[in-house]
């Protein structure tokens, strides 16, 4: 079987490059919502994390999501976005 070369993407959490099936994608959407993309296929900017809290907590400690995702994230969105990513996985 021929293997088909996965595209890397980079997580904002730990900086470490790996499959883009392995990491979540974080979307902001066009109305300025942030949330857990697990489709890889919503519209609007895009930041990828493992499948990890420790590598969310990190990438919200750091800004590094904020930064990518050129948005502000409140207390309240920290804590969806954590709870979902412990529901979901
Ligand atoms: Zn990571």
């Amino acid at each position: 079987m021929k293997k088909r070369k996965m595209p890397l993407r980079k997580c904002v959490g730990c900086g470490e490059q790996k499959p883009k099936r392995e990491l979540i994608r974080i979307v902001r959407s066009p109305e300025g919502e942030v949330s857990l993309d697990r489709t890889g296929k919503a519209p609007g900017r895009g930041a990828y994390i493992c499948d990890q809290e420790a590598c969310l907590l990190r990438a919200i400690k750091t800004n590094a999501i904020q930064r990518a995702l050129q948005v502000e994230l409140s207390q309240e969105q920290v804590k969806i976005l954590l709870e979902r990513l412990s529901n979901e996985s």
